[in-house]
């Protein structure tokens, strides 16, 4: 039985071409192997995570995923976070990225805990393995956040993003950036410690003595709005740290 060699080019849009080693970037790649690939796996075997890619153009005809590669394809990847309009196009997903729920890898607990500042729902325990992360990125439909590229590769992740600095401050802004979330910035809303939503609690209501008690004794000489997280009970005020978020916040929407 004679194989044929399926043979054709791949070119790889804007920042996809982060992740392609030993390659021209932004240029026409040819491929050539035997035997059936969907474009998913000829995508992957470049190291790119198929959750990277928003769409996929075989000789201008937008596919998805499981589309079997043919000899002679151009193929053009394009992807996910593009500013450019390319709805109406593409089959990949019927909806966007932007339902910003969160699950992080266990290497991005300050990360996590900049995003909590900023109000964002994101799940993390640094005793999770791949496979719970995974897990919980699919049943949740949370957006999982990793350093780790292989981990985006199983197929059960549709929703996710490569962090690519390793610098803290750059990492949120790769977040808000990539994701278009600033305008859903909406600080003192979660908890910092377990995620949990912050309830208000204001001196005319009745919980407000129970938790005042609690606080320090100088900073009940100020406070008048506390700040309970429903879920662990933490106590919160707007304190000397709340001024620095503010400016911190300010200063990102620069
Ligand atoms: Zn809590």
């Amino acid at each position: 039985m004679k194989f044929n060699k399926t043979k054709g080019t791949i070119r790889f849009y804007e920042e996809l071409n982060f992740f392609i080693k030993g390659h021209a970037l932004k240029e026409d790649i040819e491929f050539s192997y035997y035997g059936k690939r969907s474009v998913k796996d000829l995508i992957e075997s470049y190291g790119i995570p198929h959750v990277e890619v928003d769409m996929i153009l075989v000789n201008g005809e937008s596919v998805s995923f499981d589309h079997i590669v043919k000899a002679g394809d151009h193929i053009s990847v394009y992807p996910m976070f593009e500013r450019f309009n390319i709805e109406g196009l593409t089959k990949i997903r019927d909806h966007g990225l932007r339902d910003s729920k969160f699950v992080a890898d266990v290497h991005l607990g300050k990360l996590v805990k900049k995003l909590r500042l900023l109000g964002f729902d994101i799940l993390y325990d640094s005793t999770w393995d791949d496979v719970e992360l995974a897990d919980i990125a699919m049943n949740e439909s949370r957006i999982l956040l990793t350093r780790d590229r292989r981990l985006l590769m199983r197929t059960i992740i549709d929703r996710g993003l490569i962090i690519r600095s390793t610098n803290i401050e750059k990492q949120v802004i790769e977040v808000l950036e990539r994701l278009d979330l600033y305008n859903e910035i909406n600080p003192f809303s979660r908890c910092l410690m377990c995620n949990g939503t912050l309830l208000d609690v204001h001196e005319e209501d009745e919980t407000y003595q129970e938790l005042f008690i609690q606080l320090p004794a100088k900073v009940k000489i100020w406070c008048r709005e506390i700040f309970i997280c429903e879920k662990c009970h933490k106590i919160y005020w707007k304190g000397s740290h709340y001024e620095k978020m503010l400016k911190y916040i300010d200063e990102l929407l620069i």
